[in-house]
């Protein structure tokens, strides 16, 4: 069943080579002890190695089940040292960070045999060489001999065919030796035990043939095997796999024996994921920061539809710049330059189908509306130093109202009225005071109101005058002057009184968007001017002159401010507005609305579209794209600790493999695949990542605490750093894919490790 044919075994160290075996040649009967016996380097255990498949042959033959191993991979030598084997050491070999039960159960573990089985075979083998008690020692804790019995029922625990000990006895004294060599015969009377030894007294009481080798030879065989013996028998090899829970708990072990540095290497790698973590949780801490204050601010921000809609994409820049023209020419010449205007302003053309579809938002998600037209107002004062003339009602700002009913929504949320009613279906104003309740005197002086300060009611009981167009110019040689006769207008009983419907201040928690002070005025304001003047001789002259009539000056096409249509507007005629404004109700109204929006412009021709511009999405994205860009170039820095990290892993890692050369020998004497090894090490590292992933976000989250701390106390916003638990879950696994990057090299070479020279490290 095992045969050795001529087999020749040569070691190359430089120029020199070491004929460890020639032509050796042994048959081996299925159940006998064998002893080898020979001066040191006569090629012993090369011979024994060759057999347990551990070291290979240069040429010859081992023959198992009468059959060549010539053409044996590496997974049939795994499997055949896995279950064929059981090798016994001088040095016993024992893997001293795993328990000596769980050293017994190795080669089983290997396989893939089950728990319940392999405590179970492995006690038995235990208590076979009397050493059940000890069963959850380390191998440190015992003496050589009990090592030894450890070692021998390993060797015997899976019930191999065959048995090589190469001097078992070597390193202990001879009353040891006795009675371990006793236990040998016991144990393997039904098996082929081949020892080898340089003691002659105990090879001749022990065993049944004695085989002497000097220089790689074999010089005499006390029992060689006749032809006429003739023997049936058969080796059994099995399938071998670790899994990688084998791994892990090996690594494990492995790494329990040597905490401080596992520690501290994981603390080390962790430094990446603290500082990555702490970044990720303070950008996610802003944004949600900042969304809220946008959500709660910028989203009531109206959306503006103007007549001239700036149009900023790439591509009008780019027809903005010339590229084709030279940067800084000797040519003696000058070029013309597109006009911006007609480049980057869309003009909006608002017709009454326009006005119709706007009519169509949803009513929810508005919570004010205003229109602003171009008409001009003519208001007139009396104030204790005489008439006035109320200009700038152009710079007033348009008070939005209620796309319902009752006070619109975006006053009512963010002003606190004073004093007062808003009522957005009748012409009035409303005066909005600052925090401080502080207005500009100018704004006083247009209600006709002066003095450091002016009370409420004073306010309110103010009263200017609307006057009529047709009252307010004067037509004097064909040209229309505005009428010096403040009082004679002022008094006039065509004059309307307009009031102060109300006061207003913004409320104390909205302080940015509602900060300031100055007038305003209802949209019924803008609709009496029209109702009013609309039928006025004025507009009729306007209507018929190709002139502007009240500069008497021809019209500028394309002009903002000087075309028959701005003229008619201006002086009352009906009129669309000039400026839309749609306050949403919330974030998510404002959605809807520019969803609502931009489907008006699909399959338009591009002059059609309206283009409108939402102020409130425009600084958010440009706040979140600086947050972005911050955000990613901090994590970019932190990387590299990460990289610094992996490669630390991989010296560590190799560190490690050289360390555990010995374990590695003697889990592939005990059959495991070069796949194992890489496993123990891939698993080692993988817990590495682990503790080290777990740890820098254990500790990123910490420093969140202090971090929050300082943070509230430098802006007062409390709770900013919040760490993410996606964030964080990926974070840990980035890290274990690099450290088992890392490793993975380290990992490899120890899988490369040729078994006899590991073995064979002390
Ligand atoms: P024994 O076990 O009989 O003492 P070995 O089989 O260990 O002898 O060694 C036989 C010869 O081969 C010795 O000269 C030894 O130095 C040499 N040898 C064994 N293994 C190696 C190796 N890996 N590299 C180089 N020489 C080796
Ligand atoms: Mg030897």
């Amino acid at each position: 069943m095992l045969e050795v044919k001529k087999i020749n075994k040569s070691y190359k160290t430089g120029d020199f080579v070491q004929h460890a075996l020639k032509d050796v040649s042994i048959k081996f009967r299925k159940n006998e002890f064998v002893s080898i016996l020979g001066a040191s380097g006569s090629g012993k255990t090369t011979l024994l190695n060759i057999i347990g498949g551990l070291d290979r042959y240069d040429s010859g033959d081992l023959i198992i089940n009468n059959t060549s191993t010539k053409k044996f991979k590496n997974i049939d030598w795994d499997r055949y040292r896995n279950n064929c084997i059981g090798f016994i050491f001088q040095s016993y070999n024992l893997i001293p960070h795993i328990t000596i039960l769980d050293n017994v159960e190795m080669g089983m573990t290997l396989s893939g045999v089950s728990a319940k089985v392999r405590h179970k075979k492995a006690k038995d083998a235990l208590k076979k060489v009397g050493l059940l008690e000890h069963a959850h020692k380390k191998p440190g804790q015992l003496s050589g001999g009990q090592m030894q019995r450890v070692a021998i029922a390993r060797a015997l625990v899976n019930d191999p065919d065959i048995v090589l000990a190469d001097e078992p006895t070597g390193a202990l004294d001879s009353k040891t030796s006795v009675q371990i060599m006793d236990l040998i015969k016991d144990i393997a009377k039904d098996k082929l035990v081949i020892m080898v030894t340089h003691n002659a007294d105990l090879a001749r009481e022990y065993s049944t043939r004695i085989i002497e080798f000097q220089d790689g030879k074999k010089v005499s065989d006390s029992n060689p095997i006749k032809d006429s013996e003739s023997e049936e028998s058969h080796i059994n090899i099995r399938k071998t796999a670790m899994s990688f829970m084998t791994a892990l708990k090996l690594s494990f072990n492995n790494i329990k024996t040597k905490k401080g540095r596992t520690l501290l290497t994981a603390f080390a790698s962790s430094i990446g994921i603290i500082g990555i973590g702490l970044i990720l949780s303070l950008s996610n801490g802003f944004k949600i920061e900042v969304d809220e204050f946008e959500r709660d601010s910028l989203s009531q921000a109206p959306i503006i539809i103007s007549t001239q809609a700036m149009n900023i994409t790439e591509e009008t820049m780019n027809n903005y710049v010339n590229s084709d023209l030279e940067e800084y020419p000797s040519e003696e010449k000058v070029y013309v330059q597109d006009d911006v205007l007609e480049t980057m302003v869309h003009t909006n053309k608002f017709s009454q189908e326009y006005m119709d579809y706007l009519d169509g938002i949803d009513k929810k998600d508005l919570s004010g509306v205003a229109y602003q037209t171009a008409t001009g107002f003519n208001l007139v004062n009396k104030s204790t130093s005489g008439y006035n003339l109320v200009s700038g009602a152009n710079y007033w700002t348009l008070i939005p109202k209620n796309p319902n009913s009752g006070v619109a929504g975006i006053i009512q949320n963010n002003y606190d009225i004073l004093a007062g009613e808003v009522n957005d279906s009748e012409a009035g104003l409303i005066l909005q005071v600052d925090s401080r309740n502080q207005v500009f005197a100018s704004t006083l002086k247009a209600l006709g109101l002066e003095g450091e300060s002016v009370s409420f009611e004073d306010i309110m009981n103010a009263e200017i005058k609307l006057v009529l167009n047709d009252e307010y110019y004067q037509e004097y040689r064909g040209m229309f002057i505005p009428s010096m006769d403040l009082k004679k207008l002022y008094e006039s009983e065509n004059s309307i009184t307009i009031k102060v419907q109300a006061i207003i201040r913004g409320k104390e928690d909205k302080s940015i968007i509602t900060a300031g002070s100055g007038l305003g005025y209802t949209n019924a304001l803008t609709e009496l001017v029209i109702e009013k003047n609309k039928n006025s001789k004025i507009v009729e002259a306007q209507r018929n002159s190709e002139y502007n009539i009240l500069t008497n000056q021809p019209f500028e096409e394309g002009s903002l401010t000087n075309t028959k249509d701005i003229m008619l507007s201006y002086l009352g005629a009906e009129s669309l507005p000039s400026v839309i404004y749609l306050y949403p109700t919330d974030f998510d109204s404002k959605e809807n609305i520019t969803d609502y929006l931009d489907e008006y412009n699909k399959n338009k021709s591009d002059e059609d579209t309206i283009q409108y511009t939402d102020m409130a999405s425009m600084i958010s994205s440009l706040s979140g794209n600086i947050m972005d860009a911050i955000t990613v170039v901090l994590v970019a820095f932190s990387s590299i600790s990460l990289v610094v990290s992996s490669i630390m892993i991989a010296i560590i890692t190799y560190i490690s493999v050289l360390e555990r050369t010995k374990e590695i020998g003697i889990l592939r004497a005990l059959g495991a695949r070069g796949k194992d090894i890489k496993r123990v090490f891939n698993a080692e590292t993988f817990i590495i990542g682990l503790c080290s992933g777990v740890l820098g976000i254990v500790i990123a989250y910490i420093l969140t605490i202090p971090t929050n701390i300082v943070i509230e106390n430098l802006s007062g916003l409390a709770g900013v750093a919040k760490l993410n638990i996606v964030h964080a879950i990926i974070l840990v696994i980035i890290n274990v894919i690099l450290t088992i990057i890392g490793g993975y090299i380290p990992a490899r070479m120890a899988s490369k490790r040729d078994a006899v020279v590991a073995l064979r490290t002390e």
